[in-house]
Order: C-alpha cells, then sequence, then structure tokens
C-alpha cells in the first residue's frame, strides 16, 4: 500500500484517479485495524477500482475524559493489514493538518444524534460527520464503507450525504464479530482477561433478545429487562443504555413490529462497548 499523509497529495491523487476514470472505494478508520474493518475493504475491493483507508484518531469525535489520549496505535500492523486486504492507499492525515487553527465548520445532523449513543456523548456525532464529510472532500469517494456494528453513525452518515448532496455512495456491512460473539473493536485490547470474559454478555444479550422476539414477545420493556438482567449477572458489567428502536429514525418503537434495531452501549471495566442487532418481524 501506497502511504500518504498530507490531504493536498491525497486531494491530487483522487483528482488524477478520477480522470483516469478509476472508480474509489473508501473506508474510513481510527487505525488499529481488524477484521471488521477488513471486511469493508474486501468489499470495497470488489467493487471499486481503487481502495482508500484512512486512518485518523479524530479528536472531535472524543469527549472530556474519553479515551482519546490513549486510543491504540500500530501503524505498521496496520499497513500490513491494508496491504493483506488489497487496500491501494492508506491515508494519515495530521491533526494540525485537519483542524488547523482557526478550524470552524462543524456538521450537526439533527435529531438522529441526540437518542442512543447521542445522550451520553452529546459532541460525538458532530465530530463524526465533520470528520467523514472533510475526508469525503478530499478522497472524493465513489462508494464508501461503514459497519452495522456503528449503527448510529451509519445512520447519520447516510442522512448527511443525502442531505448535502454529497455524490457518494454510502454502503452499511455486517458486524463481524470473535468467536465467541463478542463485535470486533479496536478498543478491546482495554479489556482485562476477566472483563473479556464478560464482555460477551452483550451479545448474549442480543441473542436472548431474538429469541423473546421470535418467541412472540412485542413489549420493549420485557424484552429490555430480560437483556438487563442477564447483564447484571456479570461483575464487570455496567449498562449505559439498552433501546429497542427504529433503523432508520432511531426512534422507540411500541409496540415491536416491522424492521427493529436492539442497540446497546454497556461499560465493562472502564471500557465502554457498543453492540446491536436488526430483527425482522
Ligand atoms: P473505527 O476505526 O472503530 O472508527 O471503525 C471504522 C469503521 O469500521 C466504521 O465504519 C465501523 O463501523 C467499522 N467497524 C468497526 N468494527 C466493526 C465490526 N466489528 N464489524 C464491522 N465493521 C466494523
Amino acid at each position: 500500500v501506497k502511504l500518504v499523509d498530507n490531504i493536498q497529495r491525497m486531494s491530487m491523487l483522487s483528482k488524477i484517479l478520477k480522470k483516469e476514470g478509476k472508480s474509489i472505494g473508501f473506508v474510513p478508520t481510527m487505525g488499529y485495524l481488524h477484521d471488521g474493518h477488513m471486511s469493508l475493504v474486501r468489499a470495497a475491493r470488489q467493487h471499486t477500482d481503487v481502495v482508500v483507508i484512512s486512518i485518523f484518531v479524530n479528536p472531535a469525535q472524543f469527549g472530556p475524559g474519553e479515551d482519546l489520549q490513549k486510543y491504540p496505535k500500530d501503524i505498521k500492523h496496520d499497513e500490513e493489514m491494508a496491504g493483506l486486504a488489497g487496500a491501494d492507499v492508506l491515508f494519515c492525515p495530521s491533526i494540525s493538518e485537519m483542524y488547523p487553527e482557526g478550524y470552524a465548520t462543524y456538521i450537526n445532523v439533527e435529531h438522529l444524534t441526540e437518542t442512543l449513543c447521542g445522550k451520553s456523548r452529546p459532541e460525538h456525532f458532530r465530530g463524526v460527520a465533520t470528520v467523514v464529510a472533510k475526508l469525503f472532500g478530499i478522497v472524493k469517494p465513489d462508494i464508501a464503507y461503514f459497519g452495522q456494528k456503528d449503527a448510529q453513525q451509519a445512520a447519520v452518515i447516510k442522512k448527511m450525504s443525502e442531505d448535502l448532496n454529497m455524490d457518494v455512495e454510502i454502503k452499511v456491512l455486517p458486524i463481524a464479530r470473535e468467536k465467541d460473539g463478542l463485535a470486533m473493536s479496536s478498543r478491546n485490547v482495554y479489556l482485562s482477561a476477566a472483563e473479556r470474559k464478560d464482555a460477551v454478555c452483550l451479545k448474549e444479550a442480543l441473542d436472548k433478545a431474538e429469541s423473546a422476539i421470535k418467541a412472540g414477545e412485542r413489549d420493549p420493556k420485557v424484552i429490555i429487562n430480560g437483556m438487563k438482567k442477564l447483564i447484571a449477572s456479570k461483575a464487570n458489567a455496567r449498562i449505559d443504555y439498552i433501546e429497542v428502536v427504529d433503523p432508520k429514525n432511531l426512534r422507540p418503537i411500541v409496540p415491536l413490529s416491522g424492521d427493529i434495531l436492539i442497540a446497546m452501549a454497556v461499560f465493562i471495566g472502564n471500557t465502554r462497548l457498543i453492540d446491536n442487532a436488526t430483527v425482522k418481524i
């Protein structure tokens, strides 16, 4: 893979590729790449001529007291992973170039950003929307790939690109999981051995909810309480939120019908993990 660490060079490269008639597939990430990221890269590899991965730990999407300073980094490992998955370009801009002194423009996607993770991370999606808009402007992708792992983020990005007439197709791919069901995440590296065991409770709670729905339960309260009970049995787990919502507008659905998103954030020790499942009734 070709390493590009400068905005102007990335932008020029994309312009040249477009002139040559090449399609660009784009996978924005915060690095410390794992197989979840790679599933997006592999999809991009299939659909587009040139695959660009960005690595940028975006300060604008971290709140005070969050893990910006200790977010894991390993560029050598990332380069290797990117190469193996068949990416062409690894774009790693610096913070000072992305947010130079006097930077003043932020994107606020209303409504969708106020629920779920938006409640405990009030500035988060403003930071996400802003950086993704900037990256789209630099990389100029035809198709951009996001993970269903961050279901709310995917909904926000879709809405932003639709509302702002960004000429980018947004594709959302399924959650990649470890063998025991834990959703892959760069943050899993924070977990101690005991916490890692308890972390499976997110997926177990989602499976329990899905079974209850399949067995005919339609009251979201009953479903959420069942999930809470399971998670409460793990010493290291503390629930941030569990909600059952419409996957498009992220508003609660009562009683349950149609397409349903069960979304959750749970602290395992000090590490905040998210997971979700979609169910069709
Ligand atoms: P991140 O580096 O955590 O910001 O993630 C970059 C992209 O990879 C986002 O679109 C995520 O939704 C996606 N992603 C992260 N983890 C997974 C996973 N386990 N499965 C699928 N996609 C993922």
